[in-house]
């Protein structure tokens, strides 16, 4: 068994977490209490919950804690009082977060929110282990062209494009005639049209398989979710979008599978939890016990697949016509799509008309020339918020 600290006397890898409190923040701090000595946390960053900030700053002994949003800040310094954490409010001070001094940054935020302070690590040079997956998909010429620039490095962090990257192990993006990411089918899989339309929140957000945020819990019902991977997998891999697939597994056993010329196919597999994700991306290039148990197959029994029935879920064939069309037009499914949830969250759109309100900004926006190459993040950003109008307007 190879000891932690493989260099024998080893210093504990610096670590920022931006979404600390959220879920893979939490998964994070499971794999990283699991492992004592081997990595020292520098910031915490999140969102608005300033209470349960300072209780992961003090479980994580992180030095600095930073609070998006200034109204939570009086409870982050109220849980923190008397403790040696540095603390800080303020879309800045996410900056500040990601910028501090470490060997690895966690982008954990949800939506294009943390575009943002991710970016400001690339600019650091980091390597950033990346769940964010808006950040590709608003941003993604400019972030590839900065990550080059700037001499960073993406780890993939979300559970199929980590599969991919280990299975893809190191070999060459001309050898692959296929790269496919699996989908669980999410709650509604083997529902009608008409149910799936009418779905409650409560139904959308209860998925059979992963434990998830709200936001990304009904991207996975409406199998947006994936759309938005394959644009996340174009820019992480450099893959043409008519190589990328989706096959829907439901056991989420198998979470992406590369098919090489020769007609070799490796999947990699894993149990559906990200603590396994998360600890191959914070101990890379070591391996670490993430408390996950490898798949079991002969319990498991069977393992289906079955392709998407993009009829009854139309996010995934708004999504590949995006990606297939490229320039601004995932940029802009992304925000009209966070819109869309947003208003299905807060019950003012039923789930039906998820899909129709996103495709609906598309056209609009592409018959208004507003779909060009975002060549820049600020660029981006600027189609962002376009889309974000467009799809409100649509809205009210
Ligand atoms: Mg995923």
């Amino acid at each position: 068994m190879k000891a932690a600290g493989a260099l024998g006397s080893a210093q504990p890898k610096r670590l920022v977490l931006l979404g600390a409190t959220g879920s893979i923040g939490r998964s994070c701090g499971q794999v990283i209490a699991a492992a004592p000595g081997r990595f020292a946390v520098e910031a915490v960053a999140s969102g608005r919950d300033g209470a349960a900030l300072a209780r992961t700053a003090i479980t994580l002994g992180a030095k600095f804690a930073a609070i998006a949003d200034p109204a939570g800040y009086a409870d982050l310094r109220a849980g923190v009082a008397g403790k040696d954490i540095e603390i800080a409010a303020g879309e800045e001070s996410m900056l500040e977060a990601a910028k501090r001094p470490a060997d690895l940054v966690v982008s954990g935020i949800v939506g294009a929110v943390g575009l943002a302070p991710t970016f400001a690590a690339i600019r650091e040079g980091r390597v950033i282990a990346l769940a964010n997956k808006e950040t590709l998909v608003c941003a993604g010429y400019a972030v590839m062209q900065a990550v080059e620039r700037f001499g960073a490095r993406l780890l993939p962090l979300d559970s199929e494009h980590n599969a991919i990257f280990q299975a893809l192990g190191g070999r060459h993006i001309a050898e692959i005639v296929r790269m496919t990411i699996t989908a669980s089918g999410g709650p509604f899989r083997e529902w009608s049209a008409e149910r799936i339309a009418a779905a409650t929140r409560a139904e959308a957000i209860a998925h059979p398989k992963w434990s998830m945020g709200a936001k990304i819990s009904v991207d996975s019902a409406s199998l947006m979710n994936k759309g938005l991977e394959l644009i996340e997998a174009h820019h992480l891999f450099a893959i043409a979008p008519e190589r990328l697939a989706v096959v829907v597994h439901p056991q989420s056993i198998v979470h992406g599978l590369i098919s090489f010329l020769d007609g070799s196919t490796i999947a990699g597999m894993a149990s559906p939890d990200m603590r396994t994700p998360i600890a191959h991306c914070l101990a890379y290039p070591d391996r670490i016990e993430s408390g996950v148990e490898a798949p079991d197959l002969a319990a498991l029994g069977r393992l289906t697949f079955e392709a998407p029935d993009v009829a009854r879920f139309p996010a995934l064939r708004i999504a590949r016509e995006a990606l297939a069309e490229g320039e601004g037009a995932p940029t802009a499914l992304n925000a009209a799509n966070e819109i869309a949830v947003a208003a299905f969250l807060d019950g003012r759109i039923q789930f039906g008309a998820l899909a129709p309100l996103v495709e609906r900004t598309l056209e609009l926006m592409r018959a208004a020339g507003e779909t060009p190459t975002p060549s820049t993040v600020a660029e981006a950003v600027a189609i962002h918020h376009i889309a974000r109008d467009r799809a409100s307007a649509l809205l009210a």
